[in-house]
C-alpha cells in the first residue's frame, strides 16, 4: 500500500493504512437542507467523491456515509417564512424536503457517486438520546433545566484534533453565555424546545439534539466505531469536529476516525466564501454559463487542501483545457470507428507506465493538478498518433489510459453532443443557389452538415462572404463550426 494521506489531526502525511484489509469506511459531514449548494459546497463533495472513486479504482470496499441535516435554526428560520397554517414541524419538512432534492440534483451534475447511505437526522433521534445517555452515565455531560452539556473539563483531550490549546479557547470564549454552562466552552448535546419548534420526548423534557450530535450517532451506527476516514470542509474541524471527536469516544471509550481529511476553502477575492460575507456563488446559477463537468474539472485542478480563488474568468479559461481533452475524444472515437479497431480493455492497460504515473501523483495524497497534467500529455500524444496514423497499438493504449484516468477522476464528456461531419469519403458540396436558399430557411441539423460541408469548398473559391454567413447562420442555430484535420465539425453550444 503505497497511498499517503494528509491526516488533519497528525498535521501530516501519513501511510494509509486500512482498519480491516480491503475495506475503507469513510464519512463526511453533509449539507443542512435549507438553501441551494454554493462553489464551497461543491468544492467539498467533489473531493470526497474522488477519494472514494480511487479508493475503489484501488480495489477497496468503501463504505461511504454523507448525513443530511434536517433540523437546525437555519431550517427553522427558514419554514418560519412559509406563510399558511400548517405546524412549523411540517413547514420545517417541506423546507429539507425541497432542498434536499435540490441537493441531489447539482451533484448528479457533478457527477458525483451516491453514498451508501444517507442518514437523515430527525431519523436517528433515537441513537443521539442513547448517546447523550452513555454521555452523563460517564460523567461527562451535564443537564440544566431541559438542556444537556457536554463537560469539556471532564474531557482532557479536547482540542487534540484541531491542536487547540484548551486554555487559550477558555480565554478567547464569550462570557456572557456562560451563565448555563459550568465551562463557557461547553457545547450543547440537547436543547430544551422553545415555544412552537419541532422537538422531540427525551428524558430531560421535550427539546432537539445540538448540532455535533448527529454526526456522532450516524457514522458510529452505520460504520461502527473506529471507522477509517472522516471528512468535510477545513472550517468544520473545529468546533464541529472536535466536538464530535469528544463526545463519540468519551461515549463509547473507543476510538472514533483514524484519519480526518479536510479540505480547503474556495476564496473570492481572496476572502473565505461564505454565505455571511455575501460572497457567494450558487452551483445553479454558475451551471446555467458553465457546464458542471467544467466545474469539476475545475475543483481538480488544485490540490484538494489549497484554498482556491473562483471568479468567472477562471471557470472560462478552463473551458479551453476541458474542450481540448473532449475534441481528443471525439476525433479518436470516429478513427476508431471507421478503422473498425478494437479499444482495449482497462484492465489489460493497469500495468502501464500511464497508469503507474497516475497512481503515484494519486497516491500523494490525491495530487489531482499532476493527473491532470498527466491528461494532457496523453492528449498530445493521441493526437499525435492519430495524425500520424501508423502507431496504432501505442494510440489504442494511450486511449485507454487516458479513458480510465478520466473515469476515475469523475471526469464525463459524453454530455455534450458531438456531431461530425465531412469524412473525406462521401463529400457533397451544395450549389451556391442551394446554399443561399438554406441561409434563409430553418436548417435541420443534416442541412447544418451540408452546409458546413459546402462551407469548406467555398472557402476554397474564395466565396468568404458565403463561408462567413454560413459560420453565422451555424451559430445562429445553436452550433459551434470547427474545422479540424477530420473535416467541418458541429459542436453544440
Ligand atoms: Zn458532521
Amino acid at each position: 500500500m503505497s497511498l499517503k494521506i494528509y491526516d488533519s489531526a497528525l498535521r501530516k502525511k501519513v501511510a494509509f493504512q486500512p482498519l480491516i484489509p480491503n475495506q475503507v469506511k469513510i464519512y463526511v459531514c453533509g449539507v443542512t437542507v435549507y438553501d441551494h449548494c454554493h462553489i464551497g459546497h461543491g468544492r467539498a463533495y467533489v473531493t470526497f467523491d474522488l477519494m472514494v472513486r480511487y479508493l475503489k479504482f484501488l480495489g477497496f470496499e468503501v463504505t461511504y456515509v454523507r448525513n443530511i441535516t434536517d433540523i437546525d435554526d437555519k431550517i427553522i428560520n427558514k419554514a418560519k417564512e412559509i406563510s399558511g397554517d400548517l405546524p412549523l414541524l411540517e413547514k420545517t419538512k417541506k423546507v429539507t424536503e425541497e432542498f434536499t432534492g435540490i441537493f441531489h440534483e447539482t451533484m448528479d451534475k457533478l457527477g458525483l457517486l451516491k453514498p451508501d447511505q444517507e442518514p437523515r437526522a430527525t431519523d436517528h433521534i433515537a441513537e443521539m438520546i442513547q448517546l447523550i445517555e452513555q454521555l452523563i452515565k460517564n460523567g461527562v455531560a451535564y443537564q440544566n433545566g431541559s438542556d444537556v452539556w457536554f463537560d469539556i473539563d471532564q474531557w482532557k483531550e479536547y482540542g487534540s484534533l484541531s491542536g487547540k490549546a484548551l486554555e487559550d479557547l477558555k480565554a478567547g470564549a464569550r462570557v456572557e453565555v456562560a451563565a448555563q454552562k459550568k465551562n463557557p466552552l461547553d457545547f450543547a448535546l440537547w436543547k430544551g424546545s422553545k415555544e412552537g419548534e419541532p422537538s422531540w420526548d427525551a428524558p430531560w423534557g421535550e427539546g432537539r439534539p445540538g448540532w455535533h450530535l448527529e454526526c456522532s450517532a450516524m457514522s458510529m451506527k452505520y460504520l461502527g466505531a473506529p471507522f477509517d476516514i472522516h471528512g468535510g470542509g477545513q472550517d468544520l474541524l473545529f468546533p464541529h469536529h472536535e466536538n464530535e471527536k469528544a463526545q463519540s469516544e468519551a461515549g463509547t471509550g473507543k476510538e472514533f476516525a483514524k484519519y480526518w481529511l479536510h479540505n480547503g476553502f474556495v476564496t473570492i477575492n481572496q476572502e473565505k466564501m461564505s454565505k455571511s460575507l455575501g460572497n457567494f456563488f450558487i452551483l445553479k446559477d454558475v451551471f446555467e454559463r458553465f457546464n458542471p463537468m467544467v466545474v469539476r474539472y475545475y475543483y481538480l485542478t488544485q490540490h484538494y487542501r489549497t484554498p482556491m480563488e473562483f471568479n468567472v474568468e477562471v471557470l472560462e479559461e478552463i473551458q479551453e483545457p476541458y474542450r481540448k481533452i473532449q475534441n481528443c475524444l471525439s476525433l479518436t472515437d470516429l478513427l476508431i470507428q471507421k478503422q473498425g479497431l478494437k479499444e482495449l480493455d482497462p484492465a489489460s492497460i493497469s500495468d502501464s507506465k500511464s497508469i503507474q504515473q497516475f497512481k503515484s501523483y494519486m497516491d500523494d495524497d490525491f495530487n489531482t493538478p499532476k493527473a491532470l497534467a498527466l491528461i494532457h500529455e496523453l492528449v498530445g500524444a493521441i493526437n499525435g498518433e492519430r495524425e500520424k496514423r501508423k502507431e496504432e497499438t501505442l494510440l489504442l493504449e494511450n486511449v485507454a489510459a487516458l479513458k480510465l484516468i478520466l473515469s476515475v477522476l469523475g471526469l464525463q464528456f459524453n454530455e455534450e453532443k458531438v456531431e461530425l461531419i465531412g469524412d473525406g469519403a462521401q463529400e457533397k458540396y451544395l450549389t451556391e443557389e442551394k446554399v443561399q436558399e438554406l441561409l434563409q430557411s430553418d436548417c435541420s441539423l443534416e442541412q447544418l452538415h451540408l452546409l458546413a460541408q459546402s462551407r469548406q469548398d467555398l472557402r476554397k473559391q474564395k466565396r468568404f462572404d458565403l463561408a462567413d454567413a454560413i459560420r453565422d447562420k451555424i451559430a445562429e442555430s445553436g452550433y459551434v463550426l470547427e474545422d479540424t484535420p477530420e473535416g467541418a465539425r458541429l459542436r453544440k453550444q
